[in-house]
């Protein structure tokens, strides 16, 4: 490999480097084609078979029954924000959103352009550091669906099992956190989540929906936003994104080879139990974010003790090939993203710095 460095970026973020190779030595021509992908028609056997491969381990490593469609769309996850209510609020209706960070947010106020979204619980008053007990949620016994971030990104504050949203369809924005651990999508009504952390590159959105949820999206919504006309034709009514889709199914096949969920979710909390532990045990110098019960696999967010060490926390990190750990703009600080594809070593070598730099500038 030519001199990759450590990838810390929270999206568009590391791929394996397998699926980077495997794609690089295709890219002139899929073998026994002639063509690279990027060059042939969506409509072609071969992008079937891709598409449908890809399709074929999603549904394998989530163990996805058929009462839901798998559907490769563009927009990113905010465009779901729109088309969710879209499709699922039905004039009149409400929807439930459970916030826990800055998406969730998005999320909640993009629904409101379409009807009547209300806060069934929100730890904003505790500046998102936790998501809230079953106690503190009011839901609508009528709501239409509750929406929930089960990863809140900027925040690096994760939910651990599903919310108790009583009845209502649960709706996840798991751009984040999705085929990081186990998931039981029969408790869910709609997932969706932007390619381009877990699952592949930007330009793809992953969206699993629960069949009869097409029965309520109603007539006249423009073409490309309704759910009904994507699943009908499996997500490929236009040009989706192919090379995307491409990328992505390799990565899902890299997935399945490394065991699946349950097999990537034991790695993923043992690197990010690596890195808290190397937090917790700083005596306080490096201070995290999120409440310990609370704490996201995925992206590890924390403060030093002053803006200009944060700085300079980053700048040496970078020049040690430990790259994108800013926080983001909105929080500051730290932030480590540890998505599937990042290694152990890479975590490894981040808190040897961490150890290293606090020994410096304690
Ligand atoms: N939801 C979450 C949890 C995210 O992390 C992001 C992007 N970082 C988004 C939504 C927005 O995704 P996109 O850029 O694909 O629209």
């Amino acid at each position: 490999m030519t001199d990759r460095i450590h990838n810390f970026a929270a999206g568009p973020a590391i791929l394996p480097e397998a699926v980077l190779a495997e794609a690089q030595r295709d890219l002139m021509a899929l073998p026994g084609v002639g063509m690279s992908v990027t060059e042939i028609s969506h409509r072609s056997k071969t992008f079937d078979a891709i598409i449908q491969g890809c399709e074929a381990d999603v549904r394998k490593l989530a163990n996805i029954s058929p009462d839901y469609h798998v559907l490769f769309l563009q927009g990113g996850a905010s465009l779901q924000f729109a088309m969710v209510p879209m499709n699922l609020l039905p004039a009149g209706g409400k929807a439930d959103y459970i916030l826990t960070g800055s998406w969730g947010k998005k999320a909640y106020k993009e629904a409101q352009k379409f009807g009547t979204a209300q806060v069934a619980g929100s730890t904003e008053a505790d500046n998102f550091t936790r998501v809230p007990e079953a106690s503190e949620l009011k839901l609508d016994p009528s709501a239409a669906y509750v929406h929930f971030t089960s990863n809140e990104t900027i925040q690096g504050v994760e939910w651990k099992s599903e919310p108790a949203a009583g009845s209502a369809p649960l709706v996840c924005d798991a751009s984040s956190d999705i085929f990081s651990r186990p998931i039981d999508v029969s408790r869910y009504a709609l997932i969706y989540a932007g390619a381009q952390k877990n699952l592949g590159p930007s330009g793809v959105t992953l969206v699993i929906l629960r069949n009869d949820l097409l029965e309520r999206v109603p007539k006249n919504l423009a073409t490309m936003l309704d759910y009904k006309v994507q699943a009908e034709n499996k997500s490929l009514y236009n040009t989706p994104s192919t090379f995307g889709i491409y990328l992505m199914g390799l990565t899902m096949k890299w997935l399945v080879a490394q065991g699946g969920l349950e097999a990537i979710g034991k790695k993923n909390a043992e690197k990010a139990g690596l890195l808290y532990h190397a937090i917790d045990a700083s005596g306080g110098y490096y201070r995290p974010h999120a409440k310990p019960a609370h704490r996201s696999m995925m992206n590890v967010t924390f403060r030093l003790p002053s803006e200009d060490l944060e700085k300079k926390f980053v700048s040496e990190a970078t020049a040690a090939k430990l790259d994108g750990l800013k926080g983001h703009r909105s929080v500051g600080g730290i932030r480590a993203s540890l998505y599937n594809a990042f290694p152990r070593a890479g975590v490894e070598a981040l808190v040897a710095f961490m150890g290293e730099f606090r020994k410096k500038n304690g």
